[in-house]
């Protein structure tokens, strides 16, 4: 029976992931859902990947987050357009979190929109909200056992950007097993290596995400 409802619900939120898709497609914009655990470096990687894209592209974001409004006030710092949605609880976004906010933003003067899920290894990768492509952001200090524990999430992404690479000297994480063992999970996945602090990787980051529009 429980199989059965949860099946049910995840029926209606791509349903309404669809509706959300056709809007992003009807207006021009290309849509990323980027997940990771909390403390992962998502929204870091949002305020860098802005910089060097801004120029280039218009942007926009959601944020999602059990309560507050942190990372919208870091964005919108940026001179970005920026909703934040407060789940209240639930430990992720799904399709009606994003339809509810979508008159929010402005969709049409938009080139790419990213949509910062809820920070959790697990359930944001069951829930379609209408994106292109789902990406995850993981740190090295999160350790090298993550793939292989939490694999939905690196077989639903597009992209794995392994963040705070600065950080490899003073901790005992292999790179090498986590980048073995996320492609044994996903051949197809595009991996980067940065760090937020330095700098170091997110030129061809931000060049390869701008690209993926056309
Ligand atoms: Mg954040
Ligand atoms: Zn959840």
């Amino acid at each position: 029976m429980k199989v059965k409802v949860v099946t049910r619900i995840l029926e209606a939120n791509d349903r309404i992931a669809e509706e959300n898709r056709k809007r992003f497609d009807e207006a021009g914009v290309y849509v990323v859902n980027l997940m990771g655990a909390p403390g992962a470096g998502k929204t870091s990687l949002l305020e860098r990947t802005i910089r060097e894209l801004k120029p280039h592209l218009k942007l926009g974001v959601i944020e999602g987050d059990i309560v507050g409004s942190d990372d919208a006030e870091r964005i919108s710092a940026l001179d970005v357009p920026v909703v934040q949605i407060n789940t209240g609880g639930a430990c992720h976004l799904d399709a009606n979190m994003i339809n509810e906010v979508l008159d929010e933003m402005p969709l049409k003067d938009l080139d790419l929109l990213i949509i910062e899920n809820v920070g959790n290894l697990v359930c944001p990768a069951e829930f379609k909200v209408g994106e292109d492509v789902k990406m995850m952001v993981l740190s090295v200090a999160e350790g090298h056992d993550k793939p292989l524990k939490y694999p939905l999430m690196f077989r639903e992404s597009s992209a794995l950007v392994l963040n705070k690479i600065d950080l490899l000297p003073y901790m005992n994480t292999d790179i090498n097993k986590m980048r073995n063992d996320a492609l044994a999970l996903n051949p197809k996945l595009k991996i980067f290596e940065i760090s937020c602090t330095t700098g170091a990787g997110l030129d061809q980051w931000a060049q390869w995400l701008s690209g993926l529009r056309s």
